[in-house]
């Protein structure tokens, strides 16, 4: 016997109310204004939510949920018309599973469950794209097209005959040499994504409000009071459904009347429609998988939009048999492809401290689904965006996540926020060490500027055993984590004094892994100069500047000076600017940053290109010594300011360098001056370093 239903409780009476007026609002902005507040898939989400409450507890059922109707009211300045046959809505499926659910009941409406073990009976089907338009009825009288209308709410939509007779693919008369006494034809009107962009573009010139999406503008389009501005439009229209009065028969060449939903669509393209051309004749539940996912990426090519497929029982008595729920057939189901926005109920704002101190605010939230993975934290990326969305506890939020992108919190639909919810905040002291966070004037972010702090100290040993600095293998977060919290390692100075006897000691590390990592972290010694100092995580010091830095100075000590005395010399190097020579300067400025240098040479890590390595500097040569270029290549190429070519190769040749006629991987430098031609842009496309005049004035000064 089944459980009886237990009894709504206040909480649940107090959501039900809540959902059901937002969605009633977002559903009247959605269909009577064409302008949606929310996103569809939130709308979506909290219609499934409103719908299990009903379910589990139908004492919460309102006549005038948004559950228990289609679509929107008629929108005034049009007649309302009654339709001859009701257009209903669809049922959703989010998920592979659930279309299995759907095909489940299916069988059962039909009587044809299996024996339990025994294989599901296979069922014809046809899918379909869900074309994200605006469905249409079209209604014919022998054969003329008499009359168009809106879906509106299914039983009344609204009379835009005038409107529709502009629409290309709508045929007019239908090609029926007997025609019916009457044709109901359902279809999809839509926009096409380049008039979308058109139409938006307009209007943005107008600085008239913007449709959200193509099917609001084909919605605002087809609701027109004037017929030219729907013509110059371009919609574009496909059939889809097909209802014929009993009794008709086909003329002479005429398609026979249809008996399944595959025929209906052949019916129509004879009978003079544009048919979507992708529609498939599915034998089975595993084909109709199959057309799902196909269309998953295939979609993207398409310059329409749709958000899922349309499956339909192919058999037209069998259609009639399974019938209708309320809102929507039995026999058909909408697929949806996975949402890449979802609402969520926030849990908590906390505060991740990064590798150079920077505080990124991040929400965690109860986990949804979205495009395709169970998501949980977002981030808010600074304290500007954050103040922005104006986060209260207990707050609906929006996440998104689309494709590769990290997610993130789009807006906090206010309406649902519980009442005297506190706004939240960033914390004023680092969660991590407990002292006071800054934010710098004109800054966005804020910061933990206490350098021995955990968290800037695990972030900065990962970064020096990443894989493009130090490359140490068998150094995970989870071990960094371990050896911080115990105190073992307070710099990346101690991971070199670490031995194998202690490492094996430590939670899930052995003896083998233990040896291993001693090894790894003696080989990466050997690391080159420029992998070296992209490890120090030097603010805006990235793995490309931090190879052009260490081609132009060959060692902390010279690079070191250069950033305390010579800023321009710095800046001479192609590709580095101001904020790079500034953030050097702070870096070597800072006394701990000297130690840890110190401290690295010590231990045998020798911060300096080694021997016959780019940017060393050559037997005998000092900086702004004899023969110091010797070993490097230079290309002159253009004008420079105040040396002539060939006083920029004497200059060159005097301090041991030599000068080529063409750009290879082995040049050195290309020094280029105004009208450089083609050798430019072959270093730029070698990565070859290019200097101007000044850089090669100032390398004749200090050396490479
Ligand atoms: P629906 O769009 O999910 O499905 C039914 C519709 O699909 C049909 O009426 C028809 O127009 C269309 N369709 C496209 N291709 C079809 C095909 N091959 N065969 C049959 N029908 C096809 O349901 P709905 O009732 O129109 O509206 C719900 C949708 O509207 C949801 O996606 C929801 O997110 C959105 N909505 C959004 C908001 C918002 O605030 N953003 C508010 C209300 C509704």
């Amino acid at each position: 016997m089944p459980a009886p239903n237990p009894s709504s409780n206040g909480a649940e009476r107090h959501r039900a109310a809540e959902l059901r007026q937002l969605l009633q609002r977002a559903a009247h902005a959605y269909y009577v204004l064409d302008a949606p507040v929310m996103e569809d898939p939130v709308y979506d989400r909290l219609y499934r939510e409103l719908l299990e409450l009903e379910s589990s507890f139908p004492e919460l059922i309102r006549p005038d949920s948004p559950t228990r109707r289609v679509g929107g009211e008629p929108a005034e300045g049009f007649t309302s018309v009654e339709h001859r046959i009701g257009l209903l809505s669809l049922d959703n499926a989010f998920s592979l599973e659930e279309l299995e659910a759907w095909y489940a009941r299916l069988l059962k409406v039909l009587d044809r469950t299996p024996e339990p073990g025994a294989p599901l009976p296979p069922l014809a089907m046809v899918g379909e794209l869900k074309i994200d338009g605006n469905a249409l009825a079209l209604s014919y009288q022998h054969g003329v097209l008499v009359r168009a209308a809106t879906r509106g709410d299914s039983e009344r939509g609204e009379e835009i005959t005038a409107n529709v007779r502009t629409i290309q693919s709508v045929p007019l008369r239908l090609q029926i040499n007997n025609p019916p006494a009457w044709t109901e034809v359902r279809g999809e009107a839509l926009i096409p994504d380049a008039t979308f962009a058109a139409i938006n573009a307009e209007r943005a010139a107008r600085q008239e409000a913007l449709f959200a999406n193509p099917r609001n503008a084909c919605a605002g389009t087809l609701r027109q009071l004037d017929p030219k501005v729907v013509a110059a439009r371009r919609l574009d229209f496909f059939a889809y459904t097909l209802h014929l009065p009993d009794g008709w028969q086909p003329g002479e060449g005429d398609p026979a009347r249809p008996t399944s939903q595959w025929a209906s669509l052949q019916w129509l393209q004879a009978a003079g429609f544009r048919v979507n051309p992708n529609a498939e004749l599915l034998p089975s539940l595993a084909a109709v998988e199959g057309f799902f996912v196909q269309w998953e990426e295939q979609r993207k090519s398409l310059d329409y939009a749709t958000d899922g497929v349309v499956v339909k029982l192919d058999d037209l008595r069998l259609q009639a048999d399974a019938g209708f729920t309320q809102k929507a057939p039995r026999w058909a189901i909408a697929l949806k492809y996975p949402a890449e926005e979802a609402p969520s109920k926030l849990l908590r704002l906390v505060a991740q401290v990064g590798r150079t101190g920077v505080i990124t605010p991040v929400a965690e939230f109860e986990p949804v689904p979205l495009a395709g993975t169970s998501v949980s934290r977002a981030t808010l990326h600074n304290a500007d965006r954050l103040a922005e969305l104006d986060l209260h506890a207990g707050d609906t939020i929006v996440v998104r996540k689309a494709g590769e992108i990290i997610p993130e919190v789009v807006r906090v639909l206010a309406e649902l926020r519980p009442p005297g919810a506190a706004p939240l905040q960033l914390p004023s002291s680092c969660p991590e060490c407990g002292s006071a966070l800054v934010r710098e004037e004109g800054e966005a972010a804020t910061r933990c500027v206490n350098s021995s702090c955990p968290a800037i100290l695990r972030g900065a040993l990962r970064h020096w055993v990443s894989k493009g600095a130090m490359d140490v293998d068998g150094l995970g977060a989870k071990l960094v984590e371990q050896l911080v919290d115990r105190g073992l390692v307070r710099s990346i100075a101690d991971l070199y004094r670490l031995d194998a006897a202690l490492l094996a000691s430590l939670e899930r590390m052995g003896e083998t892994s233990a040896t291993n990592l001693v090894a790894a972290l003696e080989t990466s010694k050997q690391q080159p100069w420029h992998r070296q100092l992209y490890g120090l995580g030097i603010h805006h010091v990235g793995a490309v500047n931090a190879k052009a830095l260490a081609r132009a100075f060959p060692s902390a000590e010279t690079l070191g000076m250069a950033a305390a005395e010579q800023p321009e010399v710095i800046t001479a190097v192609f590709g580095i600017g101001g904020e790079i020579a500034e953030s050097l300067r702070q870096w070597f400025a800072t006394a701990a940053n000297g130690a840890l240098l110190a401290e690295l040479q010590a231990l045998g890590i020798p911060l300096a290109a080694a021997e016959g390595e780019q940017g060393v500097e050559g037997e005998g040569g000092g900086p702004g010594g004899a023969g110091h270029l010797s070993g490097q290549t230079f290309v002159l190429t253009g004008t420079l300011p105040s040396l002539s070519r060939s006083q920029a190769q004497a200059l060159i040749e005097a301090a041991g360098g030599k000068v080529s006629g063409s750009v290879s991987k082995k040049t050195s430098y290309v020094v280029a001056g105004a009208e450089a031609g083609s050798k430019l842009a072959k270093a730029e496309g070698l990565g070859v370093p290019v200097l101007d005049e000044a850089g090669l004035r100032a390398l004749m000064a200090i050396g490479p």
